[in-house]
């Protein structure tokens, strides 16, 4: 364990250094973004800027030109590895997945690597049957680890690289849960993102909270759903909102709902 450096007021390419949050840096970039990262990065040069510096160089290799779709996919592989608000970040940045620097840096770079795989792949199986993959699933994105599979290999991939062992048994996640009568996604979350132990994780009914999941809405007992409906906010905005962040009902309720594409840096 080493103790922390104090990056506070220090300036990595576009980065300069703002203040200390949790395990993070908060970072102004000269675009004017606010930017969480740890430390590391920083210190080795691999993240200079918020992304807008990629976004760039992107344009200016016209990778975007050439393929947005898989433009979007190394969009989306960063921000599963480095943005705590995306869905699926626990089960990627919170685990310690993440992306080589040589692609994480540079986009072009990636696109070296993979294009001609992928552009062969699409070939045979069209773009949306097109889906970047780590052959293990425990390592991180980089090129002798990565390949691109159809949605059905993926899926089936996915399954078998996460056996767990309990009691003697060995079964992959998704024959625990349908033995175990729990949702995949509690599941998940139990042991990836809350880090339970496998005996917590197996053994703690879900039923009973989601049943009486009611919520004191107008002086009643209402269920999410029916509060959705009334106030029309989609029932999964609001259980995320309520229940996973913890927010109070009102405020679940009134702020509003960001589209995918709002979420767009600027610059
Ligand atoms: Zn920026």
């Amino acid at each position: 364990m080493s103790t922390t450096i104090d990056e506070t007021s220090k300036r990595y390419g576009r980065l300069v250094v703002l203040a200390r949050e949790g395990k993070k840096w908060k970072c102004k970039c000269d675009c004017g973004n606010i930017f969480m990262t740890p430390g590391n990065p920083l210190r080795r040069g691999a993240t200079v800027s918020c992304g807008c510096y990629n976004k760039e160089k992107s344009t200016k290799h016209g990778c975007c030109k050439k393929s947005l779709h898989l433009y979007r996919k190394w969009r989306a592989m960063i921000k599963r590895c480095y943005y705590e608000e995306t869905d699926s970040y626990y089960l990627y940045g919170a685990r310690g997945i993440t992306v080589c620097d040589r692609w994480r840096n540079d986009i072009s770079l990636f696109f070296e690597d993979m294009y001609e795989e992928y552009i062969k792949h699409v070939s045979l199986h069209g773009k949306y049957n097109t889906t970047i993959d780590r052959i293990d699933s425990n390592k991180n994105y980089e090129k002798s680890n990565c390949r691109f599979l159809t949605r059905r290999e993926q899926a089936n991939n996915t399954r078998s690289n996460n056996f767990i062992t309990y009691k003697g048994k060995t079964k992959t996640i998704s024959e625990w849960t349908r033995f175990l009568n729990i949702p995949m996604t509690a599941l998940y979350s139990r042991i990836y993102k809350r880090k339970w132990t496998i005996d917590k994780s197996f053994n703690t009914p879900v039923s009973i909270k989601r049943k009486s999941l009611e919520l004191d809405f107008n002086g009643e007992k209402r269920s999410i759903s029916s509060i959705s409906k009334e106030v029309n906010v989609d029932r999964g905005v609001l259980y995320h909102r309520i229940i996973k962040l913890n927010w109070t009902i009102e405020r679940a309720i009134k702020t509003p709902v960001k589209a995918r594409q709002s979420k767009k840096r600027q610059g």
